[in-house]
């Protein structure tokens, strides 16, 4: 009996609970920021993400993941990038206004998490919206642990958060991989690249990648040539295309 209950625990499915917009904030011209109120958040860890699901009037449901955007104990903030021919994203970006509601459960996830007392240092690398869980690591970090983000985006116009990772300083390493622009890098992510801007395996750093299916494995396989213990690198793979 006393093995059921603990099994009953482990499975029961995460309750559906009502997100409220509280505020929309645009980041770039595809891509915007949704400030939540849910009653009865519990606090969420960095890296987490939550599964909302919208209804239409005929019953017709669908279901996405989207990573959580804040530190842990601040309003859920979630980031959504348009996929233009997407069924859910649109809506999001598009459609949904400061007052509106729909269902969201979570915060969902342990692997593809970070908390400061596991230590760092921290090398996070993001392609496009992949970038967003990120954020929230880096919101979270203390000062006294050292930070790298490279973040791969098509343009300038594109960089998600972009006042904020400025702030950052030498910290963030942009790349744009379809426009060049004077002091800035172009090109893509490559083993040259996080061998001269990442922390090397020497420095034991905790990776975290995550983006675009083809981006996260191209990264994965570079990490590895640089001679990173796989088991220091965890990825996050938020859809099918490439960057
Ligand atoms: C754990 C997790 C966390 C995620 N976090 C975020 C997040 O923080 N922000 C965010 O914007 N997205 C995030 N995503 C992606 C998100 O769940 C959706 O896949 C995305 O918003 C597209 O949904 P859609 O309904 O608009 O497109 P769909 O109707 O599902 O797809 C339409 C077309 O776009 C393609 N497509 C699907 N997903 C993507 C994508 N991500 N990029 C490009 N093309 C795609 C499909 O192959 C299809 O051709 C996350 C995914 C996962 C698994």
């Amino acid at each position: 009996m006393a093995g059921a209950a603990v099994l009953g625990r482990l499975e029961a499915p995460l309750a559906w609970r009502v997100a409220t917009v509280a505020a929309v904030r645009e980041e770039t011209p595809r891509v915007r920021t949704l400030v939540l109120d849910v009653d009865g958040w519990p606090r969420h860890r960095a890296g987490q993400h939550v599964d909302i699901r919208l209804t239409a009037e005929d019953g017709y449901q669908a279901e996405r993941s989207y990573s959580v955007a804040s530190a842990p104990g601040d309003p859920l903030e979630l980031t959504v990038e348009l996929v233009e021919d997407g069924e859910v994203s649109p809506y999001l970006v598009e459609e949904l206004d400061v007052g509106d509601v729909f269902e969201l459960r979570g915060p969902i996830g342990g692997y593809f998490v970070w908390e400061p007392g596991h230590g760092g240092p921290l090398l996070l690398i993001a392609g496009g919206s992949g970038v967003v869980p990120l954020r929230a690591m880096l919101r979270t970090r203390p000062s006294d642990v050292p930070a790298r983000l490279v973040y791969s985006v098509r343009t300038l116009g594109d960089v998600i958060y972009r006042d904020e990772l400025d702030r950052l300083g030498g910290d963030v390493v942009v790349t744009l991989t379809r426009e060049q622009r004077e002091s800035r890098r172009s090109g893509r992510v490559d083993a040259e690249l996080l061998r001269e801007v990442g922390f090397g395996p020497g420095e034991a750093p905790r990776i975290f990648v995550c983006g675009p299916t083809s981006f996260v494995e191209a990264i994965a396989s570079a990490l590895v040539e640089l001679g990173h213990a796989p088991e220091r690198v965890r990825t996050e793979r938020f859809g099918p295309t490439g960057r």
